[in-house]
């Protein structure tokens, strides 16, 4: 085949539906025979196989390199579509979403600018607009699609310290450059919020110390009299609380910061509120549980993340802000690509209100979401794992092999297995019974028979689950707590020094 016959234009279109066809056929098979989450390969087992593939020798075929593909990804990739994967906040996927993305990645849209997208970029701009009516802001309102709830936690904080620098600059009628601001700057966030939090601090040249950590009640909620007394603070030490991070969602319990009163604090103190909502956005749609967002419309600026709670491929999210005008500080203009005098035109180049330059469709996969199966379906499949979560919560309590942490908002269960007793009365101890939790998860995961999540909670080792596959069945969760009580009891048999002696 010639190289040109790779290419994909109006003389290609067989190769292309053949190749894609295959591709197509192979995934589905793969999908309907996956009996577990994951075969449980390590990366030394795995690794020899990627790097015998010698890149200098092309397959020439698709059949070929998927043929390839099965051996080097297929066969051993984590699949987050299976009832036991329980681990991270990745979902299962909607057909929709998954069309959308066939379509994207071949028409190539690049929505930086008009001249690269056309109706793309008003598809984008329709997305943006309805999600922001979903969370109650007016009509200055805007945002713009990301690739994470990283990138847009970083492009909140970007506009929250630049709108702070301009303020303070205004109030103190100096002439401060901005370097000179930077290390006056405080952010406030709870202290269950997302790392990206701190990440962003570093890079937009504030330290790591400069993000303070407010403190959670027992439901690992930002205690709203903590950031009272934070914000006190500041003002006495002579800091400039440059935002309020409010979280949705914490991505270890799903527990929701009070909104309402957060958002009085930043009225009266006129700090930038940013709402985290990566993990609860999906919220927005849930005819049940919209009310556990309210206050979220008094926010500057909101993280949504589709490809966590919207049932969306990764990646799909955005930031939203309440005032279109705050976009300005990511707005450059350069003559070969968005040159001044296409505003001046009025041409929509989304660009300027990106930090990204050459920027993927993926709004198309929330279109076709919304405009095949709509939000309420959406919102219905958010609120069965959301039940599911809940109902999952009275079987690990009444459960005794277990101890778990807090009854969940959203749909997040983090527990510990103890050994009957408890650790201390038992004789194990705390430090044996970590050990126990940390190796029924590795266990667990070399088997592939589930996929849970581990964190740490007071100092103690946990795991987690993390449901959003409406198709776990409270029959999957239990399964999976045997498999688990069985992996920790089996390793303190080994390793609790009493037992063992008393075996001997
Ligand atoms: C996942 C998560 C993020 C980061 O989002 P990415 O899409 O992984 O970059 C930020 N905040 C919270 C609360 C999250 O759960």
């Amino acid at each position: 085949m010639s190289s040109r016959s790779h290419l994909l234009n109006d003389r290609t279109a067989e190769h292309y539906r053949r190749s894609l066809h295959d591709g197509v056929e192979r995934v589905a098979e793969k999908l309907a025979g996956a009996g577990q989450p994951f075969t449980g390969v390590t990366p030394a087992e795995l690794a020899p196989t990627v790097s015998a593939v010698d890149l200098e020798q092309p397959l020439g075929t698709a059949r070929e390199a998927l043929d390839e593909l099965e051996r080097v990804y297929l066969r051993d990739a984590v699949y987050f579509h299976h009832p036991r994967y329980l681990a991270h906040l990745n979902c299962p996927v909607v057909i929709p979403a998954v069309l959308g993305e066939a379509v994207l990645t071949a028409i190539n849209s690049s929505l930086d600018t008009w001249d690269q997208s056309a109706g793309g970029t008003l598809i984008e701009r329709r997305l943006v607009e309805w999600t922001a009516h979903r969370i109650g802001f007016g009509r200055a309102a805007d945002g713009i699609f990301t690739s994470g709830g990283s990138q847009s936690n970083l492009q909140a904080l970007l506009l929250a310290r630049e709108e702070t620098c301009r303020l303070v600059r205004k109030n103190s009628e100096t002439s401060l450059s901005t370097p000179q601001i930077l290390p006056k700057l405080r952010i406030l966030t709870s202290e269950c919020s997302h790392f990206s939090i701190e990440k962003s601090a570093v890079l937009l040249g504030l330290g790591p110390e400069a993000v303070i950590p407010v403190a959670c009640d027992e439901r690992r909620r930002m205690r709203a009299d903590a950031l009272a007394e934070q914000l006190a603070r500041c003002e006495r030490e002579g800091h400039t609380v440059m935002a309020v991070v409010a979280t949705a969602g914490t991505t270890d319990f799903g527990s929701i910061d009070p909104l309402p009163d957060i958002a009085d604090l930043c009225a009266a103190t006129g700090v930038w509120l940013h709402v985290d909502a990566a993990y609860g956005c999906g919220l927005l749609t849930s005819r049940r549980r919209r009310a556990l967002l309210t206050g979220i419309e008094r926010a500057d600026s909101v993280t949504v993340d589709y490809h966590k709670s919207f049932f969306q491929p990764v990646s799909s999210s955005a930031v939203l802000v309440r005032d279109k005008d705050t976009l300005r500080h990511v707005t450059y203009h350069a003559d070969y690509l968005n040159p001044t005098h296409s505003v001046e035109k009025g041409l929509p180049n989304q660009v300027d209100k990106s930090i990204q330059t050459t920027r993927r469709f993926d709004a198309l996969k929330l279109w076709m979401t919304l405009r095949v199966m709509g939000a309420d379906a959406v919102g219905e499949l958010f609120d069965e794992v959301v039940d599911r979560a809940a109902d999952a919560w009275e079987l690990l309590d009444a459960d005794d092999r277990f101890e778990v942490v807090v009854t969940p908002e959203l749909s997040t269960l983090v527990f510990r297995y103890v050994p009957a007793g408890g650790p201390d009365v038992s004789g194990t101890g705390q430090a044996l019974t970590d050990q126990a939790n940390l190796h029924a998860r590795d266990a667990l995961f070399a088997s592939g028979e589930a996929i849970v999540a581990g964190t740490v909670v007071d100092g103690r080792h946990h795991l987690k689950f993390t449901l959003l596959n409406p198709e776990t069945s409270l029959a999957d969760i239990a399964t999976v707590l045997d498999l688990i009580a069985g992996h920790a009891a089996r390793y303190l048999d080994a390793h609790t020094p009493a037992l063992s002696a008393a075996q001997a």
